[in-house]
């Protein structure tokens, strides 16, 4: 959908400010990092294999450059790009933190797109959402948002039935006590 959206807007400059970034739990979790760059590009795509070349993530692992590879419109190889400015190796952050719940690109990495394996992996071990008790004041705003209604309030205390969760961790970018944590399997941790 968002590689849809990219083709038919047809940017004609993408700019990305990554003066100061954020690593760990974003959107709304996460940590300011320094990275002091800012980047350019006539290609959206493009763009974000830089970008994510420069912060350690392997863009092949990123579901919107995988979509934007299979249909054409960009190389996930970094030394496809044409880089002009300051060198990459100079602005490269060897020990940016990704967040806990990348990992659906993963599995389509080595499983194949919409594999029945990637679908059992992703379901039974894949990145949930986790209610911390301590913290919590019980506002509801994780149950209210939650797409699927997979949380139900019970004693002002938030409890998700795994089976409705669509994974999409609105709980935790909502939550204003910064109390939903995702939990992810060895297996993500050894495929990371
Ligand atoms: S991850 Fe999404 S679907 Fe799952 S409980 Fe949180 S808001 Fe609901
Ligand atoms: S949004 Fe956060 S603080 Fe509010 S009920 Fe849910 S977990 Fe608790």
């Amino acid at each position: 959908m968002l590689v849809d959206i990219c083709t038919y807007v047809k940017p004609v400059l993408s700019v990305m400010d990554a003066v100061v970034g954020m690593e760990g739990q974003g959107p709304s979790a996460g940590d300011p990092r320094k990275i002091g760059a800012i980047l350019a590009s006539e290609s959206p795509f493009a763009l974000d294999v830089a970008a994510c070349s420069m912060v350690g993530i392997d863009p092949d692992t990123v579901c919107t450059i995988q979509r934007a590879r299979e249909r054409g419109l960009c190389s996930s190889r970094l030394q496809d790009l044409t880089l002009l400015g300051d060198p990459m190796e100079d602005l490269l952050v060897r020990d940016f933190r990704i967040p806990e719940h990348k990992h659906a690109g993963m599995v389509e990495q080595y499983f194949g797109k919409d594999s029945r394996i990637g679908r059992f992996i992703n379901y039974h071990f894949g990145p949930r959402p986790v209610f911390l008790q301590e913290g919590c004041v019980g506002c509801g705003n994780c149950a209210g948002n939650c797409p699927p209604k997979a949380i139900t309030m019970v004693n002002h205390r938030p409890e998700v039935d795994l089976k409705k969760c669509i994974r999409c961790y609105c709980c935790q970018e909502l939550c204003p006590q910064k109390t939903v944590a995702i939990k992810r399997s060895w297996i993500f941790r050894t495929f990371q």
